[in-house]
């Protein structure tokens, strides 16, 4: 939380561009996601350990790649990354509204006219145009990643935790499946009752430095001026002297258990 809250100190300390938001706001918007993930995951030990939190260190590194991403692209990007979005509310509205009403409960009519909403269409004019694409670049996260050097980022850490959100095969095979002890069931693989407690401190401190990791980057795609960012984070250094260099988050995010 004090990462954050110095993060967004230094943002709105330093100078702004109120007549062109859309590169602060992608970028803080982001950021904020994945702060928000962390901070949440750090409430609860049991997501401490690749099983149970990889969503926080994938969203942490696919954060991390996309910011890198459109910093290397025109301005132009963090329009099109928005205007994606709301081309993905509007596909989300028009399903949700295939549901008969009588069948909406509990303040889903509402929860779909928000979705409308985010969707900043015009009721009158339908000018918002949903792109099926899988993402807002029409490229894989991948190949953004190689893009913008940071395609060993990807390979170490994101396809890793990937394996526990797709549910592939090892990783199901490592954390949910146990040898069958009956010896006549011939050793087929059982889903295991045991279920892993996490706690595991490295993880949280990783996700720790792969945030801040995330923040320096992006204070400095985003110019922001040098001496704001030294004072929001002054309290970082030991004795506020020396400043010390922001961790590599490329060497501090997966393969840990
Ligand atoms: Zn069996």
């Amino acid at each position: 939380m004090d990462l954050f809250t110095s993060y967004v100190e230094a943002i709105e300390t330093g100078a702004q561009r109120i007549y062109d938001p859309d590169a602060q706001e992608v970028h803080t918007g982001i950021v904020s996601r994945a702060a928000r993930e962390v901070i949440t995951g750090l409430g609860t030990p049991d997501l401490w350990c690749t099983e149970h939190g990889s969503h926080i260190g994938r969203t942490l590194v696919e954060s991390r790649i996309v910011l890198a991403w459109m910093s290397t692209q025109d301005e132009e990007i963090y329009r099109k990354y928005k205007a994606y979005g709301a081309g993905k509310a509007k596909l989300n509205s028009l399903i949700a509204r295939e549901i008969p009403p009588e069948w909406l409960l509990n303040g889903a009519s509402d929860a779909i006219d928000e979705m409308s909403r985010l969707s900043h269409n015009d009721d009158l004019l339908d000018y918002v145009s949903v792109d099926l694409g899988s993402t807002f670049s029409g490229k894989t996260l991948r190949t953004m990643a190689d893009e913008a050097g940071l395609l060993d980022l990807y390979r170490h850490a994101f396809q890793l935790q990937s394996g526990f959100t797709h549910s592939e095969w090892w990783a199901v095979e490592m954390e949910c499946m146990e040898r069958c002890r009956n010896v006549l069931h011939r050793g087929h693989l059982i889903p295991s009752l045991d279920l892993a407690y996490g706690g595991v401190v490295t993880v949280g401190r990783a996700w720790v430095i792969a945030l801040h990791g995330l923040i320096r980057a992006s204070l400095e795609i985003l110019d922001t001026d040098e001496e704001v960012v030294r004072e929001a984070f002054a309290w970082l250094l030991p004795s506020h002297t020396t400043p010390d260099p922001p961790p590599d988050m490329s060497t501090s995010v997966g393969d840990q258990r």
